[in-house]
């Protein structure tokens, strides 16, 4: 089949989404000379993806099934403000097919792949399915739904425990239960069944061996429409609460060049085999030995996409657009190089002494660090109320630098120089992170969080706390020293102590290092 290219150029990107991805697509359409729309709910009035957008609807109330999650209205939008194309960022409708089919119908270019892809690989189970049949290697399991709890038992008891029962149209961690017993069986797949009914209103499951020491890495693959898909390397997400990612890096700290090779092959095949078109993700989980297998496909752009762009040097949205308008790929896999070593910190507000509670609220001083291999994707500034309605992610911090140990510690500096006042975050516990051993040493798997947990939940964080004293001592050191100083002026006191105050302090900030 030769091949014919016929691109049409897109011109204006309705933007289904908030936050911080809306605020990061708009950048890239900036960029390229592409107009945006953004849509909005109540709660959102006054937020940075409303003001960077070129135009703005609001859509409804506060709650996201009444706003981001209605397709009828956004495509009600798209029609009246002429929009082209829909890029959904990720979460909300991104991983929708219906929502997909719906663009697709109204002729507005959905920027993902087919409603087709999105379902095939979407149902866990039609997606281990079709991993099998490409080749892939999958989690040893079931690819049929089990029927019930005494066949679950027979198919568990076959594989061997420990095993993980997980939902078909799980997601975010959900519908998800690890079980070492026997008896633990029927309790896990009754309260799986039911979560994931509740979260998805689909019940079905299958059963996947347990792998012990786990590593989270994934693939972040880029395909064409024409058939050509290629690469981008690895992510190392391993360091999750609750299933959740909590920092990803890459390259990986366990990856040879040998694994690498093998692994982003398979990931070409599944998007291949997924007759994928646009950004994806395919998630391995990887045991000691470096055996790796396929656990799902994200058919979406990722929250951590950001470390891949910095490494390789590619601007995934503006690729999911070029793409979405019909231009073939525009490197093949051998021009794709990883330079340096980056890593993502996701900062949340949330009160990591209190389970991770949400913590939203007014956001009453913001300092973000800035300087050499700092990006910071965020959106929310001084004055700005975080709504209680959404995720409680707040920004994203993204280091580059040379080499691992050079990004850990400009990880530290740029945590250190973030400072956020009115809610509770994530950064101090970050910080925390960074000065585990287990993470230092790029030794750690799944169970990190766990395993580290009184060193991270210890409420004194050294260097902040230590900083804060020392501060504190210099002050009255100096301020105590002052008052011998005969025959001064209340004013030149009042100067001098703050001078001294500044230039001790200073020192004192000097001596953490
Ligand atoms: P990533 O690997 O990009 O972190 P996640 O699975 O954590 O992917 O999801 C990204 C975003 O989508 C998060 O904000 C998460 O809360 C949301 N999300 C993921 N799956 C679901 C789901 N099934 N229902 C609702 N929100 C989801
Ligand atoms: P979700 O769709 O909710 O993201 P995944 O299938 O991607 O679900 O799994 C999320 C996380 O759960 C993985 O990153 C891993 O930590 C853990 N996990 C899932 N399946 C297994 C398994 N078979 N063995 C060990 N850990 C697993
Ligand atoms: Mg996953």
């Amino acid at each position: 089949m030769g091949k014919t290219y016929s691109p049409v150029g897109i011109k204006k990107i309705l933007v289904a989404n908030r936050g911080e991805i809306a605020v990061r697509i708009m950048r890239s359409c900036r960029e390229m000379g592409i107009e945006t729309v953004a849509v909005y709910s109540d709660a959102d009035r006054s937020s940075l993806h409303v003001r960077y957008a070129t135009e703005a609807y609001h859509i409804g109330p506060s709650a996201s099934s009444e706003s981001y999650l209605r397709m009828d209205k956004i495509l009600d939008v798209a029609r009246k403000s002429g929009a082209d194309a829909i890029h959904p960022g990720y979460g909300f409708l991104s991983e929708n097919s219906q929502f997909a089919r719906k663009c697709t119908e109204a002729g507005i270019k959905f920027i993902g792949p087919s409603a087709e892809s999105i379902e095939a690989m979407g149902d866990k189970i039609s997606a281990r399915k079709r991993m099998i049949a490409a080749g892939v290697p999958v989690v040893p399991g079931t690819t049929e739904k089990i029927a019930d709890e005494e066949e679950a038992i027979r198919i568990i008891l076959g594989i061997g425990l420990p095993v993980m029962i997980k939902a078909s149209a799980g997601g975010g961690g959900k519908g998800m239960r690890l079980v070492r017993k026997e008896e633990e069986i029927k309790p896990a797949i009754r309260s799986a069944k039911s979560e994931a009914k509740t979260a998805f209103g689909d019940d079905r499951l299958y059963i996947e061996k347990y792998i012990e020491s786990p590593h989270h890495i994934e693939f972040q693959v880029l395909a064409d429409r024409y058939g050509d898909a290629v690469h981008l390397f690895e992510r190392e997400c391993s360091v999750q609460r609750r299933h959740q990612k909590v920092i990803e890096e890459t390259p990986s700290p366990i990856m040879t060049p040998e694994v690498r090779e093998k692994m982003g092959a398979c990931a070409v095949a599944a998007a291949k085999a997924a007759n994928y078109e646009g950004a994806g993700t395919i998630e391995f989980i990887v045991d000691d030995a470096l055996n790796f297998y396929f656990l799902e496909m994200n058919t979406r752009l990722q929250v951590e996409h950001p470390i891949t762009e910095r490494v390789v040097g590619v601007d995934l949205v503006r690729e999911q657009i070029r793409v979405a308008e019909g231009f073939p790929l525009p490197f093949k896999q051998k021009d794709l190089k990883m330079n340096g070593h980056s890593m993502e910190c996701r900062i949340y507000a949330e009160d990591t002494d209190n389970n991770f509670m949400p913590n939203p609220g007014k956001i009453t001083h913001i300092t973000e660090p800035m300087g050499l291999g700092v990006r910071c994707d965020g959106y929310i500034h001084e004055g700005y109320t975080i709504p209680i309605y959404y995720d409680p992610m707040i920004s994203k911090l993204i280091i580059w630098g040379r080499t691992r140990e050079e990004v850990i510690e400009r990880m530290r500096r740029a945590l250190y120089e973030y400072k956020i006042s009115g809610v509770k975050t994530s950064i101090k516990y970050l910080l925390k992170i960074m000065e585990t051993p287990d993470f230092r040493n790029g030794t750690y798997n799944t169970h990190f969080i766990e395993k580290n947990e009184e060193f991270l939940n210890s409420k004194v964080n050294c260097d902040k706390h230590c900083e804060d004293i020392a501060l504190i001592a210099a002050f009255f050191e100096h301020a105590s020293r002052l008052q011998v100083v005969k025959k001064i002026s209340p004013h030149e006191r009042a100067l001098s102590s703050l001078k001294g105050w500044k230039n001790l302090g200073r020192r004192a900030g000097m001596l953490r290092l």
